[in-house]
């Protein structure tokens, strides 16, 4: 059985407003998306009218209509609410449409309900003690076919208006012709398809697919056309059928508030209790002391009110169209026409039965409802909130549809927030245990970084102070033993312990500027001057064919830094550049102004040898050096990344892409404010290479 209404996946939101207004438990909802049930759904359309994303859809009839049409003699019949829904055009404006839309004819299923309502005026007339539930409401039919069937015998036996004029079309008025039926209602789609109603209905389309067709069929402008009437057999009191009360009225059957014989049960609501007090009346054998013997029932609040009406209009303005269409059109009928073309079709039998269609499924036992309920801590009857957010009325009710294969377990709000709530403290100590970890891991690396220091610095001093004992202890001797000693001998002895005691002071000066870098004292520097002096100390006194080209964009803000550390990081690098090119070669430095990010950028890119791959990860950590020993004491980087992380700023290396040499790039935030505290020096941070 091919859905009437389905479910687009992309669309539906998980809010479960169908499960909630779905009567027949006709929603499945599987991998968090609501599908349709086909063989539980009553095609009531109340899902259709409440998902706001759009996401059921009914299926498409204007291809089947297409098709009928372009066989010839295809006639249209309108639904009675179709004066309600026809706002602003005119009644008559859609009849001449349809027309121009190819149809042979177009008949008013209000002459369709006359027909009924006779049929229940002669049983009520008959029998007024049967009991009787009406039967043009097709989904309400379904609705006890499906989840009522003890209820079936007391379905009225007969055709709705649509299948009654269907019929009288077909067999007395244009045998061989094919008949459409455009409604408010999706049940129709359904009722069309009933193996007693196929035979007279061959297409049904929905209000909403009019215009579409009308369009498919290039009919423009109906609101400049001309009234047209219906073709006969013209109805007299069927129009007033989608109204509440409609068919008691058309039928003249008491309809006195009063009166407890007859009640109309209006809405889903209504219907469902309705239907659960008779089936417990059927039960329990008490059906026969029931007070109230026909029941007019409707799943809408009346057709108007059905899930295909267009337009928003009010129950009662939609009331008030009807009842003015029909007293328009009184004015130029004939009611004797009428009676006479009532005698006419008088014989066509339009009595009807229906199936047994169960789908009434196995009920969970009370120890598999616990079973489910405690799969979401429910476990005690104080846990079951009744909350409806899983669109079911009760904890128990959705624990059924879980047995059922109908609901998901997780379905339920409260587990959910309470889950979520749970997964949230315990990513909270995670993330407590974690900043405990890296505080741990940080006051590690601090320690070993001082050991390495401490290595570092025991490494570089030891060395010198080793030679200058040696030689301090060689002259010492000489004196002690009178060893004679040539004045230029002790001279080159003075000079090593000299150049030793240098090397000595050389590194703990580097480690006095690392303490300097504790503090940063910002002032408005130019920055041209800056990157200028940083070159002219470096070239200061140098004879070499190195082409020094030093770029400043313009505009350069004038930029809050601390001068005189900024002037160590800039010759410390223009200095490795220029003693890496003793040969000579190119050496640029360029500072940019980028004004979007708020950043000042300074590049010293040289043509030297470059980095290797090797030592990219060791550049920046102390004592590293290439230089041989007395030359280079591996402090220049470190100092430099130390400053640039006081004006937290990034500082890294490259090998050119475009020719040889590297460059070193340094980025420092203008408009960011400084650390509340200096944090320790920037050389007790975690050392990994490219530093930021
Ligand atoms: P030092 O200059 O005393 O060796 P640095 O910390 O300034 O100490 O430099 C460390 C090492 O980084 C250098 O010995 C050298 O191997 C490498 N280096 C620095 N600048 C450059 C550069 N411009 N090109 C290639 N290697 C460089």
């Amino acid at each position: 059985m091919s859905a009437i209404v389905t479910t687009s996946r992309d669309l539906c939101r998980r809010c479960y407003s169908c499960v909630r207004r779905c009567p027949s438990k006709a929603i499945r909802v599987r991998a968090g998306q609501a599908e349709v049930m086909p063989e539980r759904c009553v095609a009531c359309g109340r899902c259709v009218r409440v998902c706001s994303q759009n996401a059921k859809q009914v299926v498409d009839n204007l291809p089947a209509v297409r098709e009928l049409l372009s066989k010839g003699d295809c006639v249209v019949m309108l639904a009675p609410s179709f004066a309600a829904a026809a706002h602003p055009l005119r009644p008559g404006q859609i009849v001449a449409a349809l027309r121009r839309a190819g149809f042979s004819g177009v008949y008013e299923t209000a002459f369709g309900a006359d027909l009924v309502a006779r049929k229940y005026r002669e049983r009520y007339e008959r029998d007024p003690f049967a009991l009787t539930i009406t039967s043009p409401c097709p989904a309400a039919n379904t609705y006890i076919q499906k989840y009522a069937p003890e209820l079936i015998e007391f379905i009225a036996p007969f055709f709705s208006p649509m299948a009654a004029l269907g019929k009288v079309l077909k067999q007395r008025i244009r045998p061989g012709c094919s008949v459409v039926f455009v409604g408010p209602c999706t049940a129709k789609i359904s009722e069309a398809r009933d193996p007693e109603v196929s035979p007279w209905i061959d297409a049904v389309l929905t209000f909403y697919e009019l215009s579409g067709l009308l369009a498919l069929r290039g009919v423009r402008d109906v609101e400049s056309l001309d009234d047209e009437e219906f073709d006969p057999p013209h109805s007299w009191t069927g129009g007033i059928f989608p109204v509440p009360r409609g068919l008691l009225r058309t039928a003249e059957l008491p309809d006195d508030l009063l009166d407890n014989d007859v009640s109309d049960v209006i809405g889903t609501d209504a219907f469902v209790d309705v239907v659960e007090r008779l089936r417990e009346r059927v039960r329990t054998n008490h059906i026969a002391e029931l007070e109230t013997r026909f029941f007019d029932v409707m799943f809408c609040r009346g057709c108007i009110g059905g899930p295909m009406m267009p337009g928003s209009a009010s129950y009662l303005t939609r009331k008030e169209r009807i009842v003015a269409w029909m007293r328009s059109r009184r004015a130029h009928l004939s009611r004797t026409e009428w009676e006479q073309a009532m005698e006419r079709y008088a014989d066509v039998d339009l009595t009807r039965s229906f199936e047994d269609d169960c789908q009434r499924t196995i009920e969970p036992t009370e120890a598999q409802i616990r079973q489910i309920l405690a799969r979401t801590n429910k476990l005690t009857a104080a846990d079951e909130l009744d909350c409806r957010a899983c669109g079911y009325r009760s904890c128990r009710d959705k624990a059924r549809a879980v047995f059922q294969g109908r609901a998901e377990v997780e379905m339920c709000l409260p587990y959910l927030i309470e889950k979520l709530q749970g997964m949230v403290e315990s990513l909270n100590r995670s993330h407590q245990d974690l900043t405990e970890a890296q505080a741990q891991l940080i006051r590690s690396e601090r320690l070993a970084s001082m050991g390495q220091l401490a290595a570092g610095i025991a490494h570089e001093v030891n060395n010198p102070l080793g030679t200058i004992l040696i030689y301090a202890h060689l002259l010492r001797d000489q004196v002690d033993c009178g060893t004679p000693v040539t004045p230029e001998g002790l001279r080159s002895d003075i000079q090593m312990i000299l150049g030793e005691a240098k090397r000595c002071k050389g590194i703990v000066g580097g480690l006095l500027d690392f303490a300097r870098q504790n503090k940063v004292n910002r002032s408005e520097v130019d920055v041209g001057t800056l990157v200028r002096e940083a070159v002219g100390i470096v070239k200061a006194g140098r004879d070499d064919s190195i082409r020094y080209d030093v770029v400043v964009s313009d505009p350069m803000p004038a930029v809050s830094l601390d001068r005189d550390q900024m002037l160590q990081a800039l010759s410390n690098l223009v200095r490795n550049a220029v003693e890496l090119m003793p040969t000579g070669g190119t050496l640029s430095v360029r500072a940019d102004w980028l004004a979007e990010r708020r950043e000042l950028r300074f590049r010293i890119r040289d043509s030297g040898p470059g980095i290797p791959e090797e030592h990219m990860q060791k550049l920046f950590s102390p004592f590293f050096t290439t230089k041989p020993v007395g030359k280079g004491t591996g402090l220049g980087l470190p100092i430099c990344y130390g400053i640039v992380k006081m004006h937290r700023g990034t500082i890294s290396a490259f090998n050119n892409e475009d020719g040889p040499g590297a460059t070193f790039e340094i980025v420092i935030p203008v408009a960011q404010e400084e650390p509340s505290a200096p944090t320790a020096n920037g050389f007790f941070q975690p050392i990994d290479g490219g530093m930021t």
